[in-house]
């Protein structure tokens, strides 16, 4: 496709271009697209991936933002009827405009690195639509993910990203995969909302702020991070230790401190 159609990759759309076939056909078997599955791509790009989305007979939804590309992705896709183009920033996508039923849909993306933290916090506020996701991203992006407590990698995105979904690390892919190549490795994840959440958050917004405040300075104690939301004694009645590090809690002692902070707030007529 590259020769037909000369496109200079932009580093301000995050663009590394997948050109590795071997890849591209490893990443499409982990995603496995069937006939009739709703797919939605986040950034096609010069369609490395869409091409094989496509002919798997999935109905595919795409959403690229770069204009120069929009030509292109026309020309290739534009007639096949299970494809449809969307033009426009994923960031501000509305997915209920995708009509989907709860837990249909499957997001994939070769995602810009610039904006994929902030992509997967708007992609898990639609959680309840989403079967899975498959996403490539900054290997160190996946470990931090996959984290559990008690190490450096286990923050904001591991706890927000596991209270959703479970997370598998599938693999690692190198910078000579893709054109430019990145200055970074990158990984293959795949995100499965759970059907149940596990520790469910009486006001998901507590539970948000909660993981916020503590991880701005995640080298204090929980006494320290969380006092302007919860004293010593709430922290207790939480069960959780306020000696530890934020870093030393895990996923379920956050839901507790969150569903604390609910308690306290409601009682006192306040938003969490
Ligand atoms: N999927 C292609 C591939 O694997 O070769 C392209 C991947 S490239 C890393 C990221 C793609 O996302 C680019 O096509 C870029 O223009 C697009 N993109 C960047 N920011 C975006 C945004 N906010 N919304 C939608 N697409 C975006």
């Amino acid at each position: 496709m590259a020769e037909l159609y000369q496109h200079r990759a932009r580093k301000r759309f995050g663009q590394n271009f997948l050109h590795d076939s071997g890849v591209i056909d490893r990443i499409l078997r982990a995603i496995h697209p069937k006939e009739g599955e709703r797919l939605l791509e986040i950034g096609p790009g010069q369609g490395a991936l869409t091409r094989g989305l496509v002919a798997s007979g999935a109905d595919l939804d795409v959403i690229e933002l770069d204009k120069d590309l929009i030509p292109l992705l026309k020309l290739h896709f534009g007639l096949k009827p299970n494809f449809r183009l969307h033009e426009g920033d994923a960031l501000k996508f509305d997915f209920t405009t995708l009509e989907v039923a709860p837990r249909s849909l499957r997001v994939v993306g070769n995602l810009p690195y610039n904006i994929s933290t902030p992509l997967i916090f708007h992609l898990l506020e639609q959680a309840a639509l989403i079967r899975d996701m498959h996403f490539m991203l900054q290997k160190e992006v996946v470990e931090r993910m996959c984290a559990g407590p008690g190490g450096g990698d286990w923050g904001r995105l591991s706890i927000m990203v596991q209270y959703h979904c479970k997370v598998e690390h599938l693999f690692n892919v190198g910078p000579g995969a893709f054109n430019p190549p990145p200055k970074v490795d990158s990984a293959i994840v795949r995100l499965v909302p759970h059907a149940q959440l596990p520790h469910p958050a009486r006001d998901y917004r507590a539970l948000d702020r909660v993981v916020r405040e503590a991880f701005n300075q995640r080298r204090k104690t929980v006494r320290n991070t969380l006092k302007t939301l919860l004293n010593a004694d709430d922290i207790q009645a939480a069960g959780v230790d306020a000696s530890l590090r934020p870093e030393q809690l895990s996923l379920a002692d956050f839901v507790r401190l969150a569903d604390r902070l609910a308690d306290i707030r409601t009682l006192d007529g306040e938003q969490p």
